[in-house]
């Protein structure tokens, strides 16, 4: 993965210096003569959470789709993880997920997962790409707008503001990416050199998070155990995760959907950790010390920005990451898609080389396409199970929505099923794994299993109330 492809004496410029921007920068690194990341925060050496990935403080899954993308280009990330005495595993084993009928199979899956926070993540990557020879980290630059040659059909640089003294700057390039995230400025600087906005999707969720940080024991009971509690929608709109992270800490984060009330004080968290329907999230907050105050952060929808859709789009710009589509957070899927856009860019540039960006964008648009629909159509999807979700629904989401609750019960007795299902939700199989038939038939004779176990329940229950009970304790 490092070599240098047609080497072209060329420069590009990544708007926003976080995930995606630093993966874009890793990547670009491979094709590009020089590479300048331009980040409006101050950048410190250190994990961090800053003004513009405000995110940064609450629970981050990595999924192991994106840690084996991720690897490919940072071999070394794993060791150093290990280095700072951070666990990973296989995550079907590390994981302690209960789905509200009970706890999900634990299963061997072969998938690495690295146990860290999203700040240490993101300054592991941040240092590997500075040290890259040809890639420039430039922080404390604001940019404001778009550079294009006299017919508009070419970008060719960006104008910045230098935030330490104010001064503008204007910097040329022969590609430009935005990886500015979900705020980004592309449609309104689009619209500066008469090019229209991108048809946008929303559906709503408005999820809010309020995480804290508590401190862990070597001998936690619960050991390095991921724990994650996602009743079913139609029970409660409460869930919650806890990570272990480094620096024996543990992360947790508690989510309202739907204007779900959110604590702001030690014993409403507690409160709310205690109404989830186990008590793991609540052991940790009654038996640990709070490390950091109560921190919230509100989201509200999937958002995505069909680029691919544009019949004009300016040579020598391209964006990617959350500033295409950024998803409803509880599927932990922003980062893995962004590692995956940077992989699609990568091979596109392989292919095409850099000499002539012409006819790139087209074809850079409709990979991201064909990455970003599957975890779009799954959060979206799944949002839909609230009744107050809004935006467009697509035929047939009411019928998946039932196959997959199905799915999901069937996950707490079944291996085989939860080994496909942790497949597919950490984005390294595709969907349609869900749907051959060994999977289906699975699913049917859970679901058979569950009504049978359910109807003798109800009959035991019966039998006892007409033998064993007499009428009045009935009552
Ligand atoms: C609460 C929450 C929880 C999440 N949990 C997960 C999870 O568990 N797993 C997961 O994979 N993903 C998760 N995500 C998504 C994940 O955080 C993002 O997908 C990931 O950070 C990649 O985003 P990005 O780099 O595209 O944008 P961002 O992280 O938003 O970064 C954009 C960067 O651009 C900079 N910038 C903005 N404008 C300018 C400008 N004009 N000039 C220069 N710089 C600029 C900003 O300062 C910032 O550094 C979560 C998101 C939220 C909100």
């Amino acid at each position: 993965m490092t070599t240098h492809s047609n080497q072209s004496n060329k420069h590009a410029i990544v708007i926003g210096g976080s995930i995606a921007g630093m993966l874009t920068a890793r990547v670009l690194s491979n094709h590009f003569d020089r590479v300048t990341v331009i980040e409006r925060d101050a950048l410190n050496d250190g994990p961090e959470a800053r003004k513009g990935q405000p995110q940064a403080r609450h629970l981050h899954a990595l999924l192991a789709g994106g840690l084996q993308t991720m690897t490919r280009y940072f071999p070394d990330l794993i060791h150093e993880f290990q280095r700072h005495g951070e666990a990973q595993g296989d995550l079907g084993e590390h994981i302690r997920w209960h789905i509200g009928s009970g706890y999900r199979q634990t299963v061997r899956t072969g998938l690495w997962s690295a146990i860290i926070s999203r700040p240490f993540l993101e300054w592991q990557i941040r240092r590997r790409v500075e040290a890259l020879r040809n890639v420039e980290v430039r922080s404390g630059g604001n940019v404001e707008s778009l550079l294009a040659d006299e017919t508009r059909q070419r970008v060719t640089g960006v104008q910045v503001m230098w935030r330490k003294d104010g001064q503008r700057e204007a910097m040329n390039a022969d590609l430009v990416i935005d990886t500015s995230g979900r705020g980004s400025h592309t449609p309104k600087w689009l619209a500066a050199l008469g090019y229209d906005a991108a048809p946008e999707g929303v559906v709503t969720c408005k999820i809010t998070y309020a995480t804290c940080l508590f401190s862990r024991q070597p001998n936690d009971p619960l050991g390095d155990k991921y724990v994650m509690v996602t009743p079913p929608a139609s029970d409660t709109l409460k869930r919650a995760g806890a990570f272990p992270l480094e620096g024996d800490r543990w992360q947790v984060t508690l989510v309202g959907v739907h204007g779900e009330p959110m604590p702001i004080d030690g014993d409403a968290f507690m409160a709310f950790a205690k109404s989830l329907p186990t008590l793991d999230v609540y052991n940790i907050v009654a038996n640990n010390e709070p490390l950091t105050d109560i921190m919230h952060h509100k989201f509200p929808s999937n958002l995505r920005r069909f680029y691919e859709k544009l019949t004009r789009f300016p040579t020598g710009y391209l964006v990617l990451g959350d500033a295409v589509c950024s998803f409803n957070p509880i599927f932990g899927q922003g980062m893995t898609s962004a590692a995956m856009q940077a992989h699609a860019l990568d091979e596109l540039l392989h292919e095409m080389g850099v000499e002539r960006l012409d006819g790139l964008a087209r074809r850079y648009f409709r990979s991201v396409a064909k990455v970003v629909d599957i975890p779009w159509k799954t959060a979206a999807r799944e949002d839909f199970r609230y009744k107050d979700t809004t935006g467009d629904k697509q035929l047939g989401t009411d019928l998946l929505n039932a196959y997959s609750s199905a799915l999901h019960r069937a996950t707490v007795n079944d291996a085989v099923v939860c080994e496909a299902f942790m497949r597919v939700v950490n984005m390294v199989d595709s969907p349609a794994i869900l749907f051959r038939p060994q999977i289906l038939w699975r699913v049917l004779r859970s679901e058979l299993h569950r009504k049978l176990r359910g109807r003798s329940q109800r009959s035991v229950e019966t039998s006892q109330f007409t033998v064993d009970q007499p009428a009045d304790t009935v009552r």
